[in-house]
């Protein structure tokens, strides 16, 4: 089902051949932004809305009301479980958000093992919210070693078990990268960690629900999980703590949560991650085909282009994740341009962040600043049909040929 907010109107084609089109009520509306925000599943909705006004219940309340939210927080923390592979669901900790997630991990085990060891290994590609955590926590005694990747975006495992010394408490790895779509070697990488007994913290935030996880197989300690995502609501995250690993809670009060994440449960918020979490475990292959397909279709012919190039790896890749470079032309321009043509899409580009600097992950893949500026970031879910992918298809390269047209960069020939 297709939700309201994304009608499949009408493009008025006569109004769309040239690029500066305004917005019009009948223009066809493509949202291709799924890793920046992605609309609720409407399954996902309906299962939460009882718990908004009618089931209202604290959880930890001893009424029949109350028991039932209880129910419901231990189902969906077993729907979460079962999604990532966990044998307990009591390993399931739901937060605020992803980025809560990663400072409770990093954080709560540095703290909790800081007289093992001070040193932590991550990647130079991480989401700020482990990397701002990190870059913190060196301030007051913390050594970081920072893996650097290659040009597809991979982390090298070698890489990561020459920088072990005897001081290695924490490897943190994210398992793919939501903005240049590299899936990493996360299983390598967990053996590595775990023969040399050293905690793994995965940030599964893009991959979760997408690409299949397995928290027992890939040797992972420590895993981040976000519920939009995976198309439930904003608001709710979860970490995965293996059994037996203790970390130091920072949200102290009623003990919810085991103890490590006090505050009443978001029951609604985690009813809806819940949901979501079932849907993506069900339907995770077919809808992971159907992706593929589209993001490979739209790949294929948006690389016809000159000077377009892919972003990331082209066979580890995030079945939603198509993004692109363009020579002498800027992400800003392309993203506003297309947003007139009614396509909502991202970019990494400089003047989309607060620092006025290119993504760190472009610049970590080797890219230099003027190849980080042209970039073009299209995420794909749920509710993108193939109709999508013809009217980006046909949109794009517009674009490109007319802002390189008005590039004095552009090398004429
Ligand atoms: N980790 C990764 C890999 C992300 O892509 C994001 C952003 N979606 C986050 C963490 C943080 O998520 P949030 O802003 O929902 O906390």
């Amino acid at each position: 089902m297709r939700p309201a907010i994304y009608p499949s109107a009408k493009v008025q084609r006569e109004e769309t051949d040239g690029y500066n089109v305004k917005s019009s009520e009948n223009m066809r509306q493509v949202y291709m932004d799924y890793g920046s925000a992605s609309p609720v599943d409407a399954r996902v909705l309906e299962a939460m809305m009882p718990y908004f006004d009618k089931d209202v219940g604290n959880a930890s309340s001893l009424h029949s009301s109350g028991r039932k939210a209880k129910r419901e927080l231990e189902s969906a923390r077993q729907k979460v479980a079962n999604l990532i592979g966990a044998p307990n669901p009591k390993s399931v900790i739901f937060t605020s958000c992803a980025t809560e997630s990663n400072n409770l991990a990093l954080r709560g085990a540095a703290m909790r093992y800081k007289d093992k060891g001070n040193h932590i290994i991550t990647t130079s590609i991480e989401h700020m919210s482990v990397m701002n955590p990190l870059k913190d926590m060196q301030r007051s005694g913390f050594e970081v070693t920072y893996i650097p990747v290659d040009k597809d975006g991979l982390v090298n495992a070698e890489q990561i078990k020459n920088a072990i010394t005897e001081k290695t408490i924490i490897i943190s790895v994210m398992y793919a990268n939501g903005e240049m779509g590299t899936v990493q070697p996360i299983r390598e990488i967990g053996e590595i960690a775990s023969g040399r007994k050293i905690l793994f913290h995965v940030d599964g935030t893009a991959a979760a629900g997408k690409v299949p996880v397995n928290v027992e197989d890939e040797h992972i300690d420590l895993l981040t999980l976000s519920s939009n995502d995976m198309l439930g609501p904003r608001g709710v995250g979860a970490l995965y703590v293996k059994q037996g690993i203790r970390i130091l809670p920072f949200m102290l009060g009623g003990g919810q949560e085991f103890g490590m994440r006090s505050g009443s449960e978001n029951i609604p918020g985690i009813v809806g991650m819940g949901k979501a979490a079932e849907i993506a475990q069900k339907e995770m292959v077919d809808e992971g085909a159907r992706l593929i397909k589209m993001r490979d279709r739209l790949i294929d012919n948006i690389l016809k282009m000159e000077y377009t190039y892919l972003t990331g790896s082209r066979t580890k890749r995030l079945p939603n994740n198509a993004s692109f470079r363009f020579s002498f032309i800027e992400g800003e321009s392309i993203i506003l341009q297309l947003n007139d043509l009614g396509i909502t899409a991202s970019t990494g580009s400089a003047c989309s962040s607060k620092t006025l600097e290119p993504s760190h992950v472009l610049l970590s893949m080797g890219l230099r600043h003027e190849e980080a500026h042209g970039s073009l970031l299209l995420t794909l879910g749920r509710y993108n049909t193939e109709e999508d992918v013809d009217y980006v298809i046909e949109c794009v390269p517009k674009i490109v040929a007319k802002l390189r047209a008005l590039s004095p960069l552009y090398p004429r020939k």
